[in-house]
């Protein structure tokens, strides 16, 4: 029995000898058929779902490879700040939003831009203090590497009078002996984040990859599913079907199976381990102990991730030279490189997947060492392993990832010719001889290297459209910046085939073909004939996965489909 059938559409099948289709069949959680519109009509029956598309574009689910569902989904219920470049502007936010919640243990402001605090004479904390004197508040960077707090949330997190932290992370300290605010990196501010609502468990798959201690109790649990359905109903508006979570533990993937055994995940997710610098290698066990405990369609594990470095704006992400405006520091290595090349031999050795972040070049040279090592001990195999972000490469660097199949997993709204972030300023965290090599996706594309898209949600809003509009239409920043641009074939490729095919998926999901999932999105016009520079504005008509319906149809959409 035909469960749907949409008709007349424009299909885009990203199956490279079949890429144009008109009409498709469900049956249960499978594309049944797909070819000539007459062909599939012919499959209706008496209880058949019939959408006339009338045109509009049809193609796989969206396949977003790099987010962070539980934070993404915890960040839609705190402030956003994002976009702000005042602090004058957040005050008045801020100020509403504590005063509608007296009770909250911490207020946090989200998305927050590093330009709120740059060329001010005094502290991060002294600032945010004049703001709210006498509660804990914080702002979280939106790179999620940054956490800026007053000095009553400094008190309460312990960090007032500084701490020990492990490598990578640190509480700048101020000329007064006192925490002067900056807390750089995942240890240094996870004590804060501890203190919001949530109890920081949204973050702790992120800061230490640890499951909740204490346990969370039954009331928390369900707090947090409730968190996470409110998160996958969000991406689903968006036309995804599947995530590639970067931070985990067991505590996410226990959440997402039980949501998936009450009949409502609505989204495909693949959770990794998180190993951190100051682990043990023998922890790398969980990740098999993960891998053989969630190894089903909808909630998967079977890949470590690791941090390489920080980012650009905190001066954190690890360069082969001082920065131009910092000349005393070139970044920092979490990891020192024998433990690293260690953690990826091991973890290759397993079979598991690895994906690591590494932003600046000499982070992505200590990552490919990495694989090197781990390829010499273990042979070549089809590993798929992965890095992400990749703000700058070096031109060696290019051919040992092609050398090593090595997946670059980039994020076109990152980029600072996108037009989200404010672009650095010539000569600060970038010299002008590397912006030929930053977010160099059309280099890397052109050496054969595979390209998988993202948004590393919440860094970015998980609107896929926005993101395929910053591939093919990025705003010009003049002569030092070649053109990086992606054509809509292959920026849409990288969003569907290419990321299923980075999860070991590509059998299963990722293209329109008869026989596998039924996972697709149906948008509001005719993608191809859209101009290119307007995309962001082309809603979502419909998203299904696993061939239920997870947003639009009836009643989003009034019944014009059917
Ligand atoms: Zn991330």
């Amino acid at each position: 029995m035909t469960d749907l059938i949409i008709l007349n559409a424009h299909i885009l099948t990203m199956v490279p000898d079949h890429p144009r289709a008109e009409a498709i069949a469900i049956t249960g959680q499978r594309i049944s058929a797909i070819g000539k519109t007459a062909d599939i009509q012919a499959l209706a029956q008496a209880q058949t779902k019939v959408i006339d598309a009338n045109g509009r574009t049809v193609l796989p689910g969206f396949i977003d490879s790099h987010v962070h569902l539980f934070q993404g989904s915890a960040e839609l219920d705190f402030l956003p700040v994002g976009g702000l470049m005042d602090l004058a502007e957040v005050r008045q936010k801020v100020l509403d939003y504590a005063n509608a919640r007296p009770e909250e243990p911490l207020i946090l402001g989200v998305g927050a831009f590093y330009d709120l605090f740059v060329g001010q004479d005094t502290s991060p904390c002294r600032l945010l203090d004049s703001i709210l004197p006498d509660q804990p508040f914080a702002l979280l960077a939106a790179d999620l590497h940054t956490v800026w707090a007053n000095t009553s949330a400094l008190r309460a997190a312990g960090l007032l009078h500084g701490a020990d932290m492990p490598e990578g992370s640190t509480v700048v300290m101020g000329d007064d002996g006192l925490a002067n605010g900056v807390l750089l990196e995942t240890g240094a501010f996870g004590p804060v984040l501890a203190l919001s609502r949530t109890g920081g468990r949204d973050m702790l798959g992120y800061v230490t990859g640890d499951d909740p201690d204490p346990a969370a109790t039954a009331a928390e649990r369900e707090a947090d599913k409730a968190l996470l359905l409110k998160g996958i109903d969000h991406v689903a508006a968006h036309g995804i079907t599947t995530l590639h979570n970067m931070d985990g533990n067991f505590y996410q993937l226990e959440l997402l199976s039980e949501l998936e055994a009450e009949g409502q995940l609505n989204v495909r997710v693949q959770v990794p381990m998180h190993l951190k610098n100051y682990d043990p290698l023998e922890r790398l066990q969980e990740a098999a102990e993960m891998h053989e405990q969630y190894n089903g369609d909808k909630v998967w594990s079977g890949r470590v991730k690791m941090f390489m470095d920080g980012v650009l704006e905190s001066r954190t992400a690890l360069k082969s030279r001082a920065y131009p405006d910092t000349p005393d520091t070139q970044g920092e290595a979490v990891f020192d490189p024998d433990h690293f090349n260690e953690a990826c031999r091991i973890a290759d050795a397993m079979g598991l997947q690895i994906s690591v972040h590494a932003v600046g070049d000499l982070a992505v040279s200590r990552v490919l060492d990495g694989y090197e090592y781990a390829r010499k001990h273990n042979g070549k195999r089809d590993a798929r392993h992965r890095i992400e972000h990749i703000e700058v490469i070096s031109e060696a660097d290019i051919d040992r990832m092609k050398a090593l199949n090595v997946v670059a997993s980039m994020q076109p709204r990152h980029a600072a010719f996108a037009g989200f972030f404010e672009p650095p300023q010539p000569n600060t965290v970038l010299y002008d001889d590397e912006c030929a090599r930053s977010y160099a996706w059309r280099t890397l594309r052109d050496q054969g290297i595979p390209l998988a898209f993202s948004t590393d949600w919440p860094v970015v809003p998980v609107d896929v459209m926005t993101n395929i509009q910053c591939a093919v239409a990025p705003v010009d920043l003049g002569l030092n910046w070649p053109d990086q641009s992606q054509t809509l074939m292959e920026t849409l490729d990288s969003y569907t085939a290419v990321n299923a095919w980075l999860a070991f998926r590509e059998k299963h999901h990722g293209c329109l073909k008869t026989g596998l999932a039924a996972d697709l999105v149906m948008l509001d016009g005719n993608i191809a004939t859209h101009a290119p520079n307007d995309l962001s504005k082309l809603p979502i008509a419909l998203t299904i996965c696993d061939g239920a319906i997870t947003y639009g149809g009836d009643e989003a959409s009034g019944g014009i489909y059917w």
